[in-house]
């Protein structure tokens, strides 16, 4: 049994590791319940280095983001629903699904610790939100998992970012000659794979400009 000192440690542990991936204030006292004032004298003891501007707010955010933020966004919500269904605390679970992401996208990431934060809370309904509002489903045409509203009926193809990805890389027989298909071993892999070769397809080139 955790004693009162262990958790007291473990939040202040995760408040280090939120404020170094960007976290704000709210958020990391959302996520930890560590008093703001606390955690601005711990870990932000300038005042110039804490985030700032305004935080991202519903989660109607999603439904309206151009295709490589919606694909990032269900890579962090896949990883942290596989994390919660394994048992891990959501404050953990969000840490690991972030840093996952990070591992497998470059810097600027497009999508920020904080938004993040406001999309884990509205797939499970906790922190900023009441209810659930998104979930994550299996693509029945790709096999991926993404994010959708609650109550999406899944049509193949129809919601799925990974699958409008794909229909871009049928669409470039240049690109497509480039990519031999290969079989593919896990789920994760298979969004890592698509994620690849989103990157060879230029988006910027089409006008996408990542809101974030
Ligand atoms: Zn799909």
């Amino acid at each position: 049994m955790p004693t009162r000192g262990d958790r007291q440690l473990r939040a202040i542990q995760q408040a280090k590791q939120l404020a170094a991936l960007g976290a704000r204030l709210k958020t990391i006292h959302l996520m930890t319940g560590l008093p703001p004032r606390q955690v601005q004298r711990l870990f932000f003891p300038d005042a110039c280095t804490i985030p700032r501007g305004r935080a991202p707010d519903s989660a109607e955010w999603y439904h309206s983001a151009n295709l490589i933020l919606r694909t990032d966004a269900c890579l962090i919500g896949a990883k942290y629903r596989q994390l919660r269904n394994q048992g891990l605390a959501a404050s953990e679970a969000l840490i690991l699904a972030y840093r996952a992401y990070q591992s497998v996208t470059r810097s600027p990431y497009r999508i920020s610790l904080d938004r993040a934060f406001n999309l884990v809370s509205h797939i499970d309904g906790i922190w900023l939100a009441r209810t659930p509002a998104l979930t994550v489903l299996t693509c029945p045409g790709c096999g991926c998992e993404f994010i959708a509203a609650i109550g999406t009926t899944i049509h193949p193809g129809e919601a799925c970012p990974f699958c409008k990805l794909l229909e871009r890389f049928h669409v470039d027989h240049r690109i497509q000659a480039s990519y031999p298909v290969r079989p593919v071993i896990s789920m994760a892999e298979r969004q890592l794979g698509m994620l690849a070769l989103f990157h060879k397809l230029s988006f910027a080139a089409e006008g996408d400009t990542p809101a974030e």
